[in-house]
């Protein structure tokens, strides 16, 4: 349908308008777009979105498309006939710059101008970048998107020098990934420790080990101060005058959420767009789910941001079918996983290393259960290399109840 809209200088613009309009064309985003099929089949759907390429998964990017399990093709979650089939426009390769939340319209960054009755903001989160000298250095890998593992997998060759910056998932799982290329990896961060937010110090050493045995080199207790280009390398000085020269520097020392356009709006914020259990945002007819959604956990009790897959899953899918009217309360707990080498886990709840922690390993370090414990009840269970046991996580943790091993691995000891 085609409205007719004053503008701002009182001049009438014509704009497309839909029942729904999505921005952002991540797992969000496209999950969305199913949970309003779920409910209704006809509605008019737009979904706008930055990327090129269609909606297509992150995980694989630092996983399976390095270990030659997954190609570019099976990452993309939907092919054009499902938006086809389903009668949902696309419109990518475009940013939405403009909410006018009391005209119920948006503009993207060719002037575009859309109207909605229902509007979700799927626009997730962006590399947070270095504050040093170089930081903002076109050569650095600010590793999130599909175009950045094009770059990296066209630049990247066995013997290659790759410095790494950032001891969190994608810093550690890149590693591992370009490590199994055959590329001579180095990997830098603050911490006493890898993953020292979430791995209590004793796995963390053990992941440390492995890497290193592997050829990985590791700088605990390290910044980058500076980088510089020098010919077709970087140089890379840390915090103890060390000077690291590679073709390839990645970054990855988290992300912050995409506020631009909800604060444009003058939507309520905290560390995301706040949201209440319905995933309505403080704007009439807006809502927001995925890595940039504020939210109330129903099973932890708390206000949070989660940036991980099943959340953003599970959320848009909700979004989606809230928007078209299901209107049920989001109570549902997601878990995430990791794959470093050989060491995979799911994790459910507050998996959070400043919390009590116990253990509880069948082969230490390897196979096991990490609770994480607030007051002596379970708040995150992490489940190393066990598997199918995310169901039965989620109830020890809205039960307050630790279980023994014995009991979890049953039949699969
Ligand atoms: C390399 C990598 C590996 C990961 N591995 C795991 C894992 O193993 N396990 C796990 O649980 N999680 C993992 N994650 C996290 C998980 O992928 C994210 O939580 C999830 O992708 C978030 O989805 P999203 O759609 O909310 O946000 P995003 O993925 O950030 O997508 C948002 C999209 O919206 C677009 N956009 C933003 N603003 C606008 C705008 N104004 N106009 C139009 N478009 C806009 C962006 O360009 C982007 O395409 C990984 C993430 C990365 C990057």
């Amino acid at each position: 349908m085609t409205l007719k809209n004053k503008g701002k200088g009182g001049n009438v613009i014509a704009m497309k308008s839909y029942h729904y309009i999505i921005v952002g064309g991540g797992l969000t985003g496209a999950a969305a777009t199913e949970g309003i099929r779920e409910i209704d089949k006809e509605g008019s759907i737009l979904l706008v979105g930055k990327e090129q390429d269609l909606p297509y998964d992150r995980p694989p990017l630092t996983k399976k498309l390095w270990f030659g399990q997954k190609k570019v093709e099976d990452i993309v979650l939907h092919n054009a006939a499902y938006y086809a089939e389903k009668n949902i426009n696309l419109v990518l390769g475009r940013e939405v710059t403009g909410l006018d939340k009391e005209a119920h319209a948006i503009t993207d960054n060719k002037g575009s101008t859309y109207a909605y009755q229902k509007l979700l903001l799927a626009t997730g989160g962006c590399p947070r970048k270095l504050s040093i000298p170089g930081g903002d250095l076109d050569d650095l890998f600010y590793y999130r998107y599909l175009d950045d593992y094009r770059k990296l997998r066209a630049m990247a060759s066995p013997g290659m020098e790759a410095v790494i910056v950032g001891g969190g998932f994608i810093g550690a799982e890149i590693a591992a990934a370009l490590n199994k290329n055959g590329l001579k990896v180095t990997i830098m961060f603050p911490g006493e420790y890898i993953l020292s937010r979430i791995f209590p110090e004793s796995l963390a050493r053990a992941i440390e080990k492995d890497y290193r045995t592997r050829g990985i080199s590791i700088l605990s207790k390290t910044l980058p101060v500076s980088i510089e280009k020098r010919g077709d390398r970087c140089v890379t000085t840390t915090s103890n005058g060390k000077e690291l020269v590679s073709p390839i520097v990645i970054v990855g020392i988290g992300i912050q959420p995409s506020l631009e356009l909800a604060r444009t709006a003058g939507l309520r914020e905290e560390n995301g767009i706040v949201v209440n259990e319905f995933l309505e945002t403080s704007g009439e007819d807006i809502y927001a789910a995925g890595d940039n959604a504020f939210f109330p956990s129903h099973g932890l009790g708390t206000l949070m941001r989660i940036e991980h897959w099943d959340n953003a899953i599970a959320q848009g899918r909700h979004a989606g079918r809230t928007m078209a009217g299901a209107h049920e309360p989001y109570r549902y707990m997601p878990y995430f996983f990791s794959d470093l080498f050989d060491f995979g886990f799911e994790a459910v709840g507050t998996v959070d290393s400043g919390l009590e922690i116990t253990t509880d390993w069948q082969v230490v370090n390897e196979k096991g259960i990490v609770w994480y414990l607030n007051n002596g009840k379970p708040a995150g269970v992490m489940m190393c290399n066990i598997w199918d046991r995310v169901e039965s996580a989620r109830e020890w943790i809205s039960k307050g109840k630790k279980v023994e091993l014995g009991e979890i691995l049953g039949a699969h000891a």
